[in-house]
């Protein structure tokens, strides 16, 4: 498989070289320029979650050896890593409805399935391309992929990650996951200021040329682990496919019924990789974007107009606080068949003036397989309450934004047939949201993030992941507060160039 840019200026890649960029140089997103083969899907490996990603990502990095990639899925995928033996379980909460919990990975999030192999394809993919260069992974974050980054690359040779965070912009628990951060190749920073502070200074670092010159000079290039490169968007694809043949094996499904996917959506990387799943022949009947009240998703899909001008909220899922949503790119562009004139169109307009309206025909194409509504907080709360009252299951408030919208799309009397929620965070990552919405929460005022943890794990009886629970015995290891303008400095220092 060789890959090019969603905007058709630039050359065919292959993947490790396509991996490597992150980011098409026309400003384009790197797609698949070859026919997708769909899988036979009563013919998929019937053994490990580490047999089925080898079988899905085959075709794909088809410049990576059978030794690379089992080493890849090896080193990103094993007990050390994750808590569950099946990586990605799936819970059956009745016949129609089940969860997938994609967050038994070190941080508790989703990001991690991603982030624990993108570092493994980007050392693959270096030693390829002949690079002596050391990769520094840079990023600004402002919650949950910062931490996943740090753990993805940590360790991993010839690449160093630092990761800066806005001071006061982040939860506790995500900064307790971030300073007490263990590695070799590791750095991390508290920036004075909000995120966007940090994120503009992150950006202006990247785009300095001479910067850059003075890196290479010193043996450094610079690169990101962005949500927008393939090869964080690639090993999403594998859980799709491993949902469908657990309800097979579950006795929930018969080989080739459709089923529902409905994904909590930000970027929209966890829903497009629906999409190839699908066009890989995976039998999904609708894929539901779940938005919460930042909805210029629903608005989209059920409209055509992408429009971007407008409040920004900060919701209780703020891994979906996202008003551009990158990766929308990719799906227009294969909707459309691959039309990347007007790919180039609708995005230049989006950054000239907020906004771009697609066509009927790409709207038809759109609505035949996507659906989509938005949740706000209340109902958020409600449906973490009411969940857990009636399956007895508890969710976090990004999964909860899923099984809401969910309900609206059941409630309008659609087809029926079985549905997959893919759950994105440990309801133990965002506790006070969680507890405001089981408990009376005034019980709570002045308690910390990390005793809440503690007592909703005894209340409730579930297991607390074991790398929340054992924060607070972590030494802190980064201690280091600066101002934004001294960003450079530090990364100068970090890298002992003068
Ligand atoms: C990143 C994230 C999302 C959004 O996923 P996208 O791929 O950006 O659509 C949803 N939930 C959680 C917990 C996340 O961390």
């Amino acid at each position: 498989m060789r890959y090019y840019s969603t905007r058709g200026e630039a050359e065919k890649m292959k993947a490790a070289q396509a991996i490597l960029k992150g980011l098409a140089p026309d400003g384009g997103l790197f797609v698949p320029a070859d026919r997708l083969k769909p899988y036979a899907t009563n013919n998929l490996p019937e053994g490990s979650y580490q047999d089925l990603a080898k079988t899905v990502l085959k075709p794909f990095l088809a410049d990576f050896s059978d030794a690379d990639l089992e080493s890849t899925i090896h080193n990103a995928y094993n007990i050390h890593t994750f808590d569950h033996q099946t990586v990605t379980p799936l819970i059956k909460l009745s016949d129609q409805l089940h969860i997938l919990e994609l967050w038994h990975g070190p941080t508790c999030a989703f990001k991690d399935i991603a982030l624990q192999i993108l570092p493994h394809f980007i050392n693959t993919a270096l030693a390829k391309n002949n690079k002596n260069n050391e990769v520094v992974i840079l990023t600004a974050t402002s919650g949950d992929t910062g931490k996943s980054a740090l753990e993805g690359f940590r360790d991993v040779p010839g690449i160093r990650i630092i990761v800066y965070f806005p001071e006061k912009g982040v939860s506790e628990i995500q900064k307790l996951q971030m300073i007490t951060q263990e590695g070799r190749n590791v750095g991390v920073c508290a920036v004075k200021g909000n995120f966007d502070d940090t994120q503009k200074r992150v950006k202006q670092i990247f785009n300095d040329q001479e910067l850059a010159a003075q890196l290479q000079e010193a043996g450094y290039s610079l690169s990101s682990a962005n949500s927008i490169n393939w090869g964080r968007l690639l090993p999403q694809i594998i859980y799709y496919f491993a949902a469908y043949q657990e309800l097979i094996r579950q006795n929930s499904l018969q080989p080739g019924q459709k089923v529902n996917f409905v994904v909590p959506t930000g970027n929209f990387g966890n829903i497009l990789a629906g999409y190839y799943a699908r066009q890989l022949g995976l039998p999904v009947n609708r894929l539901i974007c779940a938005a919460n009240r930042n909805n210029v998703l629903s608005d989209f899909i059920n409209s055509g107009i992408y429009d971007s001008r407008r409040q920004f909220y900060n919701s209780l899922s703020p891994s979906m606080d996202i008003l551009v949503s990158s990766n929308l790119e990719r799906l227009l562009f294969e909707i459309t068949g691959h039309d990347a004139k007007r790919i180039s169109v609708w995005m230049k307009q989006l950054t000239e003036a907020g906004q771009y309206q697609v066509d009927h025909a790409t709207l038809e194409k759109l609505t035949e397989l996507f659906w989509s509504d938005y949740a706000d907080d209340d109902e958020t709360l409600t449906t973490i309450a009411d969940t857990y009252q009636d399956f007895n299951y508890l969710l976090d408030p990004h999964t909860a934004v899923g099984k809401n919208v969910l309900d609206k799309y059941l409630g309008q009397g659609k087809e029926q047939c079985p549905s997959v929620i893919l759950s994105t965070a440990s309801p133990f990552k965002f506790p006070s949201s969680t507890i405001r919405a089981l408990f009376n929460s005034e019980r709570f005022n002045g308690v910390t993030e990390l005793e809440m943890i503690k007592i909703m794990g005894r209340e409730t009886g579930i297991p607390v992941p074991h790398n929340l629970a054992t924060l607070d015995q972590m030494p802190i290891r980064h201690q280091k507060v600066i101002k934004p303008k001294e960003m450079y400095s530090h990364l100068l220092q970090t890298l002992a160039v003068k």
